[in-house]
């Protein structure tokens, strides 16, 4: 509350006061794996404990006198529209790569056990390593490194390492355009800079597709459509194997921001007769996005 929501609440407060166009936007990141854990545990559809979830967290920011534009989720219709054209956009731009992992799976469950859904003891410091990361120690861990590794579905220990083809977003074809915006914009302050550098030299290959089922689905579909239409020179992508897969959810969360806004605008503001709004919906949200707006 007082990290992030506060400080957005003045600003937009200050705006309203000086009756600058602004609308402040927020809502639930809800494709992490822990709500898809605890549908399992509970066996109850991830859908419901997503609605329960945003219905509780919108309960308290109003009992706050939050004053929200809207309040949403990452999973609505809006967010999904939204993140499949981006996809679509990035694949048939040729930034987006299949490359093969390795990965655990489960004997027991006969499914792969992405990020969090395997835990064990860090190589490095005994502590507790989830997934990728160990929460003692900080440092990043290979998943096959990790000791005496147990399912978090089962419970068991039955993991083996499996081959499995995933989809990654190729940030290291953004460097040039990333840097020349930094230098030209300067978006950030002065002391800022040699990190920021650095941070778009570091950047690598981030894989953007997960063996679950909590998630938005890989638009095979439109995807493949494209390739035939435009007669682009790309490999279309396999729709049975990506029936098993979905978004990772660190792709659609921040597409979620132009989501939110996408919903506000055609949602909540296309059925009202305004005589001083011209313009479609499509235009005011893209307004607010758009760099040229
Ligand atoms: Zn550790
Ligand atoms: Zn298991």
């Amino acid at each position: 509350m007082a990290g992030s929501v506060l400080p957005a609440e003045l600003l937009h407060r200050y705006f309203d006061v000086r009756g600058k166009d602004s609308i402040f936007i927020c809502g639930g990141d809800v494709h992490g794996t822990p709500l898809e854990l605890e549908a399992l545990e509970l066996e109850e559809d991830p859908q419901d404990i997503k609605d329960e979830k945003t219905r509780k967290v919108k309960e308290a920011y109003e009992s706050l006198n939050v004053d929200f534009t809207i309040f949403s989720d990452t999973h609505s219709e809006y967010n999904r529209k939204q993140t499949h054209e981006m996809f679509e956009e990035l694949y048939c731009n040729g930034l987006i790569d299949e490359k093969t992992q390795i990965m655990p799976y489960c004997r027991d469950d006969e499914r792969f056990l992405p990020d969090r859904y395997i835990e064990g003891e860090c190589p490095h410091c005994g502590g507790l390593a989830r997934g990728d990361q160990c929460d003692d120690c900080g440092k990043l861990v290979e998943p096959t490194e990790i000791e005496n590794a147990e399912c978090q579905i089962c419970g068991g220990s039955r993991i083996e390492f499996e081959e499995t083809d995933h989809l990654f977003l190729d940030l290291t074809k953004f460097d040039d355009e990333l840097k020349e915006w930094l230098e030209e914009e300067k978006p950030v302050p002065e002391n800022m800079l040699n990190q920021v550098r650095h941070d778009i030299e570091e950047a690598e290959e981030r894989s953007i597709t997960r063996d679950q089922n909590w998630g938005f689905e890989v638009p095979t579909e439109r995807v493949n459509k494209r390739i035939d239409e435009e007669n682009l020179e790309l490999e279309k992508l396999d729709p049975e194997k990506y029936d098993e897969k979905v978004l990772y959810v660190w792709f659609d969360a921040p597409i979620g921001y132009i989501g939110f806004t996408r919903e506000y605008f055609e949602e909540y503001r296309s059925n009202k007769k305004n005589a001083s709004s011209s313009g479609s919906a499509d235009e005011k949200w893209k307004k607010h996005w758009d760099t040229e707006g």
